[in-house]
């Protein structure tokens, strides 16, 4: 029989896809959200799946916040944990993004380690930013594997809102490893060490879009005369992290490893360009075509053929990812004209 499979933060983005993959591979998944309102709104959004259910955990950080999850489902096989906050609009770096995300990493093994007897699998949805050092991004001779700590401090964390969220995803990783070893866990686990996730929503196309999503969204809403937001870095599609999410606990070589997920690495303008060849409908600035050539050429590199071996298909391209992001924005803003 398919496993139950705990699963926290469910109304995310990349969540909303794991829910998808689970459900087509016939597991039954006990959801965690924060309110009624948003539990009864997923289950809409998956068709009212028998195999689907919520749980309420309103704030992850709270003791014991995953307790009773855990004691009703005794018979639950996995966790997957991926609540977390993905912003950067806090000032106080520690309330908003380091507690949170350690916390509800701690709450959710403690809870696992107290009452989740059958739990043999746990995999948790990490970042490239627990693996980066954010000092050694322009230093094109690095090469980051799936070895590699961010080395970054607490002073670091809470200068800044973009430090904190990365040492939000380093502090609560390190954390779990720690935790599996200090306290002789039964159960096994891998992590997701994601870059930039871009990719369609699964659902649910808002005017403001989650983190990640929102680098392109922000773009397809420039005008012509606009600067450009600056970004860099490394990127991969939701789908191919909610399938390695599944993968992590189905395959036996995915057992105590980090799964760094990277497609490749772009720039502000390898966004633009492929917009402005592919959607000329949009009258966005041109910025400097081809110039992302020389950005990229000037960055740290990622490795990670371990994880592509351990998880042997062909992550989808650039093209693919972003123009199915564009396309189904526009579809979105076309049916909302049209209402
Ligand atoms: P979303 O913002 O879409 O999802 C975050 C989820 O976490 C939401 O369900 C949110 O609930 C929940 N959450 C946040 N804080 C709390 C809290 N204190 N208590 C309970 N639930 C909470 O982001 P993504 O889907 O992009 O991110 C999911 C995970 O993936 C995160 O761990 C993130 O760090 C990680 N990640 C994301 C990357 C990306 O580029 N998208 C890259 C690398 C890692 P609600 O919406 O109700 O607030």
């Amino acid at each position: 029989m398919p496993a139950k499979i705990i699963l926290s933060g469910a109304t995310g983005f990349i969540a909303q896809h794991i829910v998808k993959e689970l459900l087509a591979k016939n597991y039954t998944v006990v959801s965690t959200v924060r309110s009624i309102a948003k539990g009864d709104h997923l289950l809409q959004l998956f068709g009212s799946s028998p195999k689907l259910s919520y749980e309420i955990v309103e704030d992850v950080a709270k003791p014991g916040a995953f307790d009773q999850v855990l004691e009703s489902n005794p018979d639950a096989t996995i966790f997957i944990h991926t609540a977390s906050p993905f912003h950067f609009k806090t000032d106080d770096v520690a309330k908003d993004l380091l507690t949170p995300a350690v916390e509800g990493t701690k709450n959710a093994l403690s809870a696992i380690q107290k009452y989740g007897k059958n739990i043999k699998r746990v995999v948790i949805t990490s970042s490239y930013a627990a693996v980066s050092t954010a000092s050694e991004q322009n230093d094109p001779k690095r090469v980051f594997t799936e070895k590699d700590w961010n080395q970054v401090t607490w002073d670091e964390a809470v200068s800044n809102a973009f430090m904190g969220y990365r040492a939000s995803k380093t502090f609560a990783e390190r954390a779990a490893w720690d935790f599996i070893k200090e306290n002789d866990s039964q159960f096994i686990l891998t992590t997701i060490n994601p870059s930039f996730v871009f990719g369609p929503q699964y659902a649910d196309v808002k005017e403001n879009l989650n983190t990640s999503s929102e680098v392109i969204n922000a773009i397809t809403k420039l005008n012509r005369d606009d600067k450009i937001p600056p970004f860099k870095g490394g990127w991969v599609d939701v789908r191919d992290v909610a399938k390695a999410h599944v993968a992590a606990f189905e395959k036996p070589e995915a057992e105590h490893q980090r799964l760094l997920m990277n497609t490749g690495l772009f720039t502000e303008q390898t966004i633009v360009d492929l917009v402005r060849a592919k959607f000329p409908q949009l009258d966005i600035p041109q910025g400097t075509p081809g110039s992302d050539v020389e950005t990229l050429a000037g960055l740290a590199q990622i490795d990670n053929s371990k994880t592509k071996e351990i998880l042997g298909w062909e992550f989808i391209g650039f093209e693919q990812s972003v123009s199915d992001s564009i396309q189904q924005i526009l579809d979105a803003r076309k049916s909302t004209a049209n209402m």
